[in-house]
């Protein structure tokens, strides 16, 4: 819409697209009112559209995502979700253990990862296991143990939800829905966390391109749900040093491609607690907009990916490096 378009233009195009068979979204930017119309592009009528009232130009998205797409909004969206901001010139800290265990280890953990400045605790109530035999999560028990953290410390809550079925509980207790990198591609269940309020961390399968990772992301968005962060957590490569190889080019790739914040996991990312802190570091200087980061008190006794996460003390210090580099890059964290 041209900058000085009323509302009642931008809500009489809304009508006439609607009417054409296509989805309006309408994106409200800081200079001026885009109107997404998604749907058969035979359908859009160009010349018939631009001449309506308020409009600008027409143009068509050539990106396969198109809510995602930075042609569609220039501006970075910025995500709040309780204490949690993510993107623009604030750098979200996501710390917590990989699975909620007991009352203390939640605790214990979301007191000090918020005294050393995370803005939200993660922790796994429902866990995707590779093997069935291993520890699956507190479920429920878990969900009321982060809500209980969250009354304790102010922490907004990210945590994973693994099946359709699980949306509606999760939804209640979480501030942020996680989808796991081993889900990515579960369209029922993004269409699923698409109806809902809440944020959505989206994590990037260990083998999907970021094409796929961005339609992933279009899945939520066309349900209705704009608030999603993109996650790389690194990819399956022949290289074994790692768990996984943490591509950082990923974040510059994805802030030219889109407007949705991106947050990186070194902790499964690299899969050795002494790769973490430098790789944090290295996210930050690379502009990522949020790190998640697995903290455990005893990560000798976790119950899951103990090895990949840090203790208190190595979480402080972390932290104190990377404010460095965000102080550096003028950014708040
Ligand atoms: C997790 O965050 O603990 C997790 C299971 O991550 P991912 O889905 O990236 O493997
Ligand atoms: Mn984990």
């Amino acid at each position: 819409m041209q900058p000085e378009a009323t509302q009642a233009e931008v809500a009489h195009m809304v009508e006439r697209i609607q009417k054409l068979g296509l989805k309006p979204h309408v994106i409200v930017g800081a200079e001026r009112t885009v109107i997404a119309a998604v749907g058969d592009e035979r359908r859009t009528h160009k010349e018939n559209l631009e001449s309506g009232p308020g409009v600008s130009e027409v143009l068509p998205i050539l990106a396969p995502y198109k809510m995602a797409s930075r042609e569609l909004r220039k501006e970075p969206t910025v995500i709040r979700a309780g204490s949690l901001v993510v993107g623009g010139a604030t750098v979200g800290v996501i710390a917590g253990p990989c699975s909620v265990e007991s009352e203390e280890q939640i605790l214990q953990t979301a007191r000090a990862v918020k005294a050393a400045g995370a803005t939200a605790l993660r922790g796994g109530a429902f866990k995707p296991r590779t093997s069935p035999y291993s520890f699956q999560g507190l479920k429920e028990q878990g969900l009321e143990l982060l809500a209980a953290a969250r009354q304790a410390t102010g922490l907004a809550v990210v945590t994973e939800v693994v099946a359709t079925e699980d949306v509606p509980l999760v939804a209640k207790y979480a501030d942020v829905l996680q989808i796991g990198a081993r889900n990515m591609q579960n369209y029922r269940l993004l269409e699923a966390v698409g109806a809902t309020r809440n944020a959505v961390l989206l994590k990037r399968g260990p083998s999907a391109t970021i094409e796929e990772l961005l339609l992933a992301a279009e899945y939520i968005l066309n349900a209705g749900n704009p608030n999603v962060m993109l996650c790389e957590r690194g990819i399956r490569t022949f290289e074994s040093h790692t768990r996984f190889t943490l591509p950082l080019a990923t974040v510059v790739y994805l802030h030219a491609k889109t407007h949705l914040p991106v947050v990186v996991d070194p902790s499964h990312g690299t899969g050795h607690s002494y790769l973490v802190p430098q790789m944090a570091v290295a996210s930050v200087a690379a502009g990522a907009d949020g790190l998640i980061l697995e903290v455990h008190p005893d990560p000798e006794n976790a119950l899951s990916d103990g090895y990949q996460s840090l203790d208190l003390e190595q979480f402080a210090a972390t932290m104190a490096q990377c404010r460095k580099v965000a102080a550096a890059l003028g950014k708040e964290m």
